[in-house]
């Protein structure tokens, strides 16, 4: 059986006191569950404290929000891999909307991150989605596929391990959620283009993210075509947090 993900992206919140506080009040909250796996993403500064305040818990893996693709060198404000690893990452973000929107990243700068995770035998969760107007035009599938093109050239194998979250961007932070059939429409597009790429079909994990909250969690993840969920906003709040992870399926 393959275990649903629920992952937290704390984007630029909680730093280490904050996190730490976060923790302590978590994890008395949510006990292991052999069904599940927790994934975070907190800040560059405060990966070290939730790796050291989870180490105990087998079913919680810690990643980096962003990584540089040099292995070190005059880059100003960049993170390497090997920092992330050094502070107990064992993956990271890639291609995150507010990193493609915000900042600018373009798809062969998300490649290059990419890679750099692959070669250090991290585990990268590549993030796609369109921007409403993309919806409105009806390019939500190529526009996706555009973006999945990040993990052209790689061996079957390594795109096997590397989960894809589908992130509508008009969804993120929004308040507004794709229902779970739009999202399952867009899961099978991305499982169809991982086949034709030689992928097994149920190899690949693909998480949904976009305002996901306690009340709309369990709709999701009864959708057999959604394997887990990145929350952002909901993820912020021990208590909330809690609930998102230990909801039932509908
Ligand atoms: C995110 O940051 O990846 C995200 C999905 O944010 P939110 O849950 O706040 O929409």
């Amino acid at each position: 059986m393959s275990k649903l993900v629920f992952a937290a992206n704390w984007k630029m919140h909680l730093g280490p006191g904050q996190a730490r506080e976060f923790m302590a009040e978590f994890l008395a909250r949510s006990g292991p569950r052999r069904d599940r796996e927790l994934w975070f993403f907190p800040s560059a500064i405060a990966v070290e404290t939730v790796a050291s305040s989870t180490a105990h818990r087998s079913d919680i893996l810690i990643g980096a929000q962003n990584v540089y693709w040099e292995p070190k060198g005059a880059f100003t404000g960049e993170l390497s891999v090997a920092m992330a690893k050094e502070a107990g990452a064992t993956g990271a973000l890639v291609g995150h909307s507010e990193r493609r929107h915000v900042f600018g990243e373009s798809i062969e700068e998300t490649a290059l991150k990419l890679r750099a995770l692959v070669e250090a035998e991290m585990t990268p969760v590549l993030c796609v989605g369109e921007k409403i107007e993309e919806r409105e035009a009806g390019a939500t599938i190529p526009v996706v596929e555009r973006q999945l093109e990040a993990l052209e050239g790689l061996d079957v194998a390594t795109i096997e391990r590397i989960p894809i979250a589908y992130e509508p961007v008009w969804a993120i932070g929004t308040g507004k959620t794709a229902t779970p059939r739009d999202a399952a429409e867009v899961h099978n597009a991305i499982r169809s283009w991982l086949v034709a790429k030689g992928v097994a079909p149920d190899s690949v994990r693909i998480l949904y993210g976009g305002s996901v909250k306690t009340d709309n969690v369990s709709s999701l993840v009864s959708d057999p075509e959604i394997d887990g969920v990145l929350v952002g906003g909901a993820s912020l709040d021990p208590v909330s947090w809690a609930e998102i992870v230990n909801a039932d399926a509908d």
